[in-house]
């Protein structure tokens, strides 16, 4: 039901002033009042408009198939990337993030705020996931791809993390404000989810994401349940991200997202050819699609327009709802189909929205070649539509300031990486260039520099060897590895070379053995406070893309200790190695391809394929021993190649530098939406 609209009466659209075209494309509630300001003729919140015009047309027309990509959340980096202004007052909600400090160097505070406070990033995602699903469309954009992408407006965020005094991890809301972030736009067309018991309206709202170049657009719809004309039970749902208090409130968030954003897609008169769900979450889309049709999709079907991204890398981690509670919200028709493709194996009372997104779509991948061969040995009777697409990063927000003008120095030798990140493999042809190792060895210095500035107050040294680990806690991704034999750790800084260690990373509200483990690290910290000559280690609050992209591009060496073979791809050591960041980390997810080539070094246990996977099994033991091993190593060559205020520019260190960048060529978004077009969406949507 698009919205009648004065300016639709215009004979040729084409004649229409540029604003009104617009206007007429993505009507906007409370315009005059609060948005006319930051809308002109020619620009959107700072960007050409032209882009947008053309994406809504396209995306409406019936000449150029479009993609609808659904995700749970989205992890934009809206204030690195293309980041858009505001002429109007912002909220001081949305103007900081702030991160506080728990650090063994007792002299200073337990609790400081590191300095370069930042304006919040779109807080709707919670960690790799989102953050995927962000350069996902980052990438999308910038191959001109005509895609829209839904997700769901988290009033309170996913949470903001403090540290309790040595105590553990509190959450709180995330406060921020919709109505005054820059770029964001409330639509005045709503859609409404008829439950059993009562209906809930949804407020959409939008988000352009530009291309690198800003000559393209890919529009982020948001669904929001905050409505007046809801009751207060249904105004919560869409308050925070991956709330779990009951399978109730998580069915609900999932019926939002799947039904709920297929309506959007309709309500806003989209033509869809491929509709592509990021993982299961937003399953219940095919339940919608299929509603009055008599020919339900079947998994040979080759109209059904489903296609699905897996991430899961065991069955235990499947999303699986009672029947009987999708009876009382949904009704015995959606039961009925949605027994017939997501009846779950073990007990046939349960929907496994794993099962029903495969088995409602014409094609799907694994997101990485371990992922994809543990998928198709779980699922053997559709193994052969199970596709291998390694995950990526979007190289221009990831690629930091000075590693980029390294790289445009040599524009000549390398190519447009921006815009062809597939270029940086001639990178490598550059290894015996010395002034190019210079360059890069230099604009790592240059960043580390930046890191050291801002933790000052806890003295983290230029020269000393830095690595980190960053990232989501969960169990198998064994956070506390490194700290498992801390007289270990400090017998090798001893022998060999001070070490610091930053650490920062959520555990989910909900995760009793994240708690755990958050614990076990701060214990460990506050063990080590005479010992911060050699070992200092930082534990940063609150990680987010901000925090992300300051240390996968300053720290010397990033570590990942994921337990194989549960990291199904992983990306923060992507975004490391395309700034020349060295890896050190278990064999597991993309890891397993990337260390093809010596962009790092791997250590402890390896799985194979044929074991038996068991998550409580961590190995902790086993596989630090196999870490201090590798890193009394690591550290040793660290010291022979910088010493003091110098460095020996031929070491085995900056050449792997150098092939890490190079190796970047393939760990991109780029070329993952490339293999997403040839192999799961089946067509090339790609505008002039
Ligand atoms: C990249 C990123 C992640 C993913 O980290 P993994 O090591 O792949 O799990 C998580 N959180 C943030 C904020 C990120 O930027």
């Amino acid at each position: 039901m698009p919205q009648a609209h004065p300016v639709g009466l215009h004979a040729d659209v084409n004649k229409m002033p540029l604003r009104d075209r617009f206007l007429s494309l993505v009507p906007i509630e409370g315009f005059e009042t609060r948005y006319a300001s930051e809308i002109s003729q020619e620009t959107f919140f700072g960007f050409p408009l032209a882009a947008i015009v053309s994406a809504e047309e396209n995306l409406r027309s019936s000449q150029v198939p479009s993609i609808a990509y659904f995700s749970m959340e989205y992890g934009l980096s809206a204030t690195t990337y293309n980041a858009m202004t505001r002429t109007g007052p912002i909220s001081p909600k949305n103007e900081s993030e702030s991160h506080r400090v728990f650090s063994n160097l007792r002299a200073m505070d337990y609790y400081l705020v590191v300095e370069a406070a930042h304006r919040l990033d779109l807080p709707i995602y919670s960690g790799g996931l989102g953050v995927l699903a962000g350069d996902t469309l980052k990438s999308a954009s910038d191959r001109g791809v005509s895609l829209v992408a839904v997700g769901i407006l988290w009033n309170e965020g996913y949470f903001h993390q403090n540290f309790w005094f040595k105590d553990g991890q509190m959450p709180q809301a995330d406060e921020w404000d919709p109505a005054t972030y820059p770029g964001l736009i409330p639509l005045s067309v709503q859609v409404a989810i008829e439950l059993k018991k009562e209906t809930v309206h949804l407020r959409l709202w939008k988000y352009m994401v530009y291309s690198v170049d800003r000559t393209h657009v890919v529009p982020l719809v948001l669904l929001d349940s905050n409505v007046e004309s809801n009751s207060p039970s249904a105004r919560v749902l869409t308050s925070q991200l991956y709330r779990s208090d009951n399978a109730h409130w998580k069915l609900m968030q999932r019926t939002i997202l799947g039904i709920g954003g297929m309506k959007a897609l309709a309500a806003l008169d989209y033509r869809i050819e491929r509709f592509h769900l990021n993982e299961g979450h937003a399953a219940l889309a095919s339940l919608e699609w299929a509603k009055g049709r008599t020919d339900a999709p079947i998994e040979e079907d080759p109209k059904a327009p489903f296609v699905y991204t897996c991430h899961t890398p065991v069955a235990a981690g499947h999303d699986r709802f009672p029947l009987i509670l999708i009876q009382e919200m949904l009704g015995s028709e959606a039961c009925r189909w949605l027994s017939r493709f997501g009846q779950d194996v073990e007990d046939e009372k349960l929907i496994n929205f794993t099962l029903l997104a495969m088995n409602t779509s014409r094609q799907m991948n694994a997101v990485s070649k371990k992922h994809t061969e543990i998928t198709r040995l779980q699922f053997p009777h559709i193994r052969d539509r199970i596709h291998s697409i390694t995950n990526g990063v979007h190289l221009p927000t990831w690629i930091s300031q000075p590693v980029a003008s390294v790289l445009d120095r040599f524009t000549e030798r390398i190519g447009d990486w921006r815009r062809q990140p597939e270029s940086l493999r001639n990178v490598q042809s550059l290894v015996s260039d010395s002034d190019f190792r210079r360059g890069i060895w230099d604009a790592h210095q240059t960043n580390k520099q930046l890191l050291c500035q801002l933790l000052k107050r806890w003295n983290i040294q230029p020269h000393a060897f830095t690595l980190a680990w960053a990232r989501r806690i969960a169990a198998y991704k064994r956070p506390s590895l490194i700290l498992h034999d801390v007289e270990r750790l400090l017998a090798i800084a001893r022998k060999v070379g001070p070490i610091q260690l930053l650490v920062a990373g959520k555990a989910h509200p909900n995760d009793d053995l994240g708690f755990t483990h958050i614990n076990e690290m701060l214990s460990a910290i506050d063990g080590l406070e005479s010992h911060r000559d050699d070992v200092r280690v930082v534990m940063l609050e609150n990680y987010d893309t901000y925090i992300a992209k300051l240390l996968v591009s300053s720290v010397d060496v990033w570590l990942n200790t994921p337990l194989p073979p549960f990291e199904a791809s992983g990306t923060s050591g992507m975004k490391a190695i395309a700034n020349g960041v060295l890896q050190l980390s278990t064999l597991d997810g993309w890891m397993v391809e990337a260390a093809q080539q010596p962009v790092g070094w791997i250590f402890g246990w390896q799985h194979k394929i044929e074991e038996p996977i068991d998550e409580r099994n961590l190995r902790l033991t086993q596989d630090a021993a196999s870490l201090y091993e590798v890193l009394e190593e690591v550290v040793g060559l660290y010291y022979q190649t910088h010493i003091g205020d110098r460095v020996v520019l031929e070491s085995e260190w900056v050449t792997r530098m150098i092939t890490a960048i190079a190796a970047a060529s393939v760990f991109n978004t780029d070329r993952m939406v490339a293999q997403y077009e040839t192999n799961i969406w089946g067509l090339r949507p790609v505008l002039p």
